[in-house]
């Protein structure tokens, strides 16, 4: 379906996206996880037509559209902050797509037809209750909530049956409780309408929820492709750990190999870890400490794996679970609480992140 090939943008000189490369598939939702001033709305609005791509091709089903203007692309767009049209109605604003894509068929250059105009109307109704407003379409746009106008921007972008869906931190000025709502409404209408989406975000958990595929964009390059299992599983770098909340990466140098296996000295002693990529002596490398599944702490517990020895700085609960905040900066996970102060012992997965 839609086909980014190798895709360059810089402004001012600086370069912002170097060789992007990635494609969507019908019925796909894809999310791209980057940081705050990564490029994520400047590729969107290059796959919109609102901006130029210096180099690289942008295809649907197999056509470049480079000479193809925002309105002929038939995507549709939903933006953090709705863009909905203060002076119309509802139902003004869901049909105004429907309408712009008439008058270009010049079908309604000699007004609307009796046909036409119930044609609208059962459109936005359907539109309408698709994002669960039904009977909205005479009230005003500032008489909604943050979540009800999100809403009714989905319902508009939805209703000209884009080929293309595209969101821009959608749930960015929501609050928590009505993020997971709409994030959920969202996936649902993905999966009935098999409509291929791009969504873009900075938050993990949003991106966990929605996606079929991740794509992490750092440093002006994707870095990382893959399903959220594998993602989740296995990271592959420093920064992609981080973005995913996982907050046990730390520094460590090479010291000696035995076959893929490298002994790693870090502040919080000797691990020995096996490697994926090739390394050398002394080389600085980041570390995934995972915490093994069942942790236990207090004296002579040994076992699989490595173990790390540390005093306890904080006791937080979160959920179901307490976070223990270890010295050095380590966060592990337990069920029971230890005392502020104690030294525990836990055992823990090492991955080279390289
Ligand atoms: P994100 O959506 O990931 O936060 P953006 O694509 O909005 O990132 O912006 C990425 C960077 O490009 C920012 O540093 C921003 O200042 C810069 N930028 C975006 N648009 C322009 C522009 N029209 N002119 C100059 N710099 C821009
Ligand atoms: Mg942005």
């Amino acid at each position: 379906m839609l086909e980014i090939r190798d895709l360059f943008k810089s402004y001012e000189n600086k370069p912002l996206l170097r060789g992007i490369s990635f494609s969507v598939s019908q019925g796909e939702t894809i999310c791209l996880l980057g940081a705050s001033g990564s490029g994520k709305s400047t590729l969107l609005r290059m796959i919109a037509g609102l901006e130029f791509p210096e180099s690289g091709q942008i295809l649907f089903n197999k056509i470049d559209l480079a000479q193809t203007p925002p309105h002929a692309r038939d995507f549709g767009l939903v933006f953090q902050d709705y863009g909905l049209f203060p002076h119309l109605n509802i139902f003004d604003n869901i049909a105004f797509g429907l309408k712009m894509k008439a008058l270009e068929s010049s079908s309604l250059l000699l007004g609307m037809s009796r046909q036409q105009a119930v044609g609208l109307q059962s459109r936005v109704a359907e539109m309408l209750e698709l994002v669960n407003l039904q009977g909205f379409e005479k009230r005003k746009v500032t008489d909604l909530s943050g979540g009800e106008q999100q809403r009714v921007a989905l319902a508009r972008a939805l209703a000209p049956s884009p080929r293309l869906l595209m969101f821009d931190e959608p749930l960015g000025a929501l609050d928590k409780s009505l993020k997971e709502d709409l994030l959920n409404q969202i996936r649902a209408i993905l999966h009935k309408t098999k409509i291929p989406a791009i969504y873009v975000t900075h938050d993990q958990d949003e991106a966990f929820t929605i996606a079929d595929r991740i794509l992490f964009l750092h440093d002006g390059e994707i870095i990382r492709d893959g399903m959220p299992d594998e993602v989740w599983t296995n990271p592959k770098s420093a920064w992609a750990a981080r973005m995913l909340g996982m907050g046990n990466v730390i520094e460590g140098r090479m010291q000696k190999a035995e076959g893929r296996r490298w002994k790693v000295k870090t502040s919080f002693g000797v691990f020995n870890v096996k490697c994926e990529h090739k390394h050398s002596v002394d080389e600085k490398v980041s570390l995934l400490l995972k915490q093994s599944p069942s942790p236990v702490f207090g004296r002579g517990a040994r076992g699989e794996g490595d173990e790390i020895k540390l005093k306890v700085e904080d006791v937080l609960f979160k959920q179901d679970q307490l976070q223990v905040k270890l010295r050095g900066g380590l966060v592990i996970h337990l069920k029971e609480a230890p005392k502020v102060g104690q030294i525990i012992r836990v055992k823990v997965q090492v991955e080279c992140l390289a």
